[in-house]
C-alpha cells in the first residue's frame, strides 16, 4: 500500500528527528559557534544557573532547531518548541511563559515573525523574568504581574537584521551559522547513512555532498532520496554514477541548485537582463514571497557568485550566467 502524503511527510519528519546529533560534540562544522556555546553552557552549569539566551541566525537547515535541542540537553533541561507565527497574541505567549519550569529552554523558530505585543512582553520576560497580564478590557482592564522562573530563550531567525534591535539586544549570545563546506557535509552524511544502514562509497558521498547545497537538511534529504534510487534499482552500494543518476532525476543540478534557484537565476537573467532588479518584482516573477526568495534562495546563489543585492536591486553576476550556459550581454560602454 502506497503511504499518503500525510503520512509521507510524517516519516520524513520521523527521519529528520532520527537523524539530529543530540550532543554538542556529535554536531558537526560550525566550529566557532559550536566553541562559544560549549563555554557558555560549561559557564552556566557551574553556576547552576539557566544559560543565557541564545538567538541563532542562518538559512533553513544549517542546524538552528538541532543546536536548541542541543542546549537543553546539555543543561539537562526540558525543552519547549514555538515559533513566531504560532505566536500571534500577547495571550498565547503569556499562557506559554507561565508554564515554564525553572530551567526550561524555550525554543522559539521564526522568532521575527511573532507580533508586535508578544515582541513587547518578551523583552520584559527576558530581562526581568516578569510578564504583566493584562485582564479585562477598557477602563476597567487591570494587568497582573506574574513572575516566572528563569529560563533560557533560544530565539531562530533565518536573518537577524529581520529583528528589532531591543529584541536582538536582550540575547546574551549571538551564533550566525554558515553554510557548511562539501567536507563537513560528507560527514554528515557518513553518519546519516550509518544510522540508515546504507552502503555509500566515497564518490558517492562526495556526489551527494557537493549537490547539498551546503545544507544539512538537503544533505540528508537526497540521501534518502538515493535509497530509494539504490533500493529500487537492486544496488548493494551507491557510487557517484548511482547518486548523480538519482538526484538529476530529482531536478538537483550539478551545484546543488534546486527549482527555486534556477527560477531566480532564470528570471534575472533572461526576464530582467541580468538586473538590476528590486526583490518585490523578482519574486512575483518566481511566484514565490519577498521573504522566500530572500532568505531561502539568495543565501546561497550570493555565495555560489552567482548574484548580488546592490542599493538598486539584484543583479546576475558572472556565475549566474555560465550557469544557465548564457552569455552575459556586453557591459554598456564596453
Ligand atoms: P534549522 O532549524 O536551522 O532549519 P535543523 O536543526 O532542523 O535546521 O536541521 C535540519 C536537519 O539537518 C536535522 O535533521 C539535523 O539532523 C541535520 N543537521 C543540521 N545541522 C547539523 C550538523 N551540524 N551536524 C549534523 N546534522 C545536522
Amino acid at each position: 500500500r502506497p503511504m499518503t502524503a500525510p503520512e509521507a511527510d510524517a516519516e520524513e519528519r520521523r527521519l529528520e528527528a532520527a537523524l539530529r546529533p543530540k550532543h554538542l560534540d556529535e554536531f558537526v562544522g560550525q566550529m566557532r559557534v559550536r566553541e562559544q556555546l560549549d563555554l557558555m553552557l560549561a559557564s552556566a552549569r557551574l553556576r547552576d544557573r539557566a544559560a543565557d539566551h541564545v538567538l541563532l541566525s542562518g538559512p533553513p537547515g544549517l542546524g538552528k532547531t538541532t543546536l536548541a535541542m542541543i542546549v537543553a540537553a546539555e543543561m539537562n533541561a526540558p525543552l519547549r518548541l514555538s515559533s513566531g507565527p504560532a505566536i500571534q497574541h500577547a495571550g498565547d505567549l503569556a499562557a506559554i511563559l507561565s508554564s515554564l519550569t525553572e530551567g526550561e529552554v524555550l525554543f522559539l523558530d521564526e522568532i521575527h515573525r511573532m507580533s508586535r505585543p508578544a515582541e513587547e512582553m518578551l523583552y520584559m520576560a527576558m530581562e526581568d523574568f516578569r510578564v504583566d497580564i493584562v485582564v479585562g478590557k477598557g477602563a476597567g482592564a487591570t494587568s497582573i504581574p506574574l513572575e516566572l522562573p528563569p529560563f533560557t530563550l533560544v530565539g531562530a531567525t533565518t536573518r537577524a537584521g529581520l529583528l528589532p534591535s531591543p529584541l536582538r539586544d536582550r540575547f546574551g549570545f549571538t551564533g550566525h551559522l554558515e553554510f557548511y563546506a562539501e567536507e563537513e557535509l560528507e560527514r554528515v552524511l557518513r553518519r546519516s547513512a550509518l544510522l540508515l544502514d546504507m552502503r555509500v562509497d566515497t564518490d558517492g558521498y562526495r556526489q551527494i555532498a557537493s549537490r547539498s547545497r551546503g545544507t544539512p537538511r538537503i544533505a540528508n534529504r537526497l540521501l534518502r532520496r538515493v535509497r530509494d534510487w539504490a533500493l529500487v534499482k537492486g544496488l548493494e552500494s551507491v557510487d557517484a554514477e548511482a547518486a548523480s543518476a538519482a538526484l538529476t532525476m530529482y531536478e538537483v543540478d550539478a551545484r546543488g541548485l534546486d527549482r527555486l534557484d534556477r527560477a531566480v537565476l532564470t528570471a534575472l537573467c533572461t526576464t530582467f537582463g541580468g538586473g538590476p532588479v528590486g526583490l518585490s518584482t523578482l519574486a512575483t516573477a518566481v511566484g514565490e514571497e519577498m521573504e522566500t526568495v530572500e532568505t531561502v534562495a539568495e543565501p546561497f546563489l550570493i555565495r555560489e557568485g552567482m548574484v548580488a543585492r546592490t542599493p538598486r536591486g539584484r543583479v546576475a553576476l558572472a556565475g549566474a550566467w555560465e550557469h544557465l550556459g548564457l552569455t552575459a550581454p556586453a557591459a554598456p560602454g564596453s
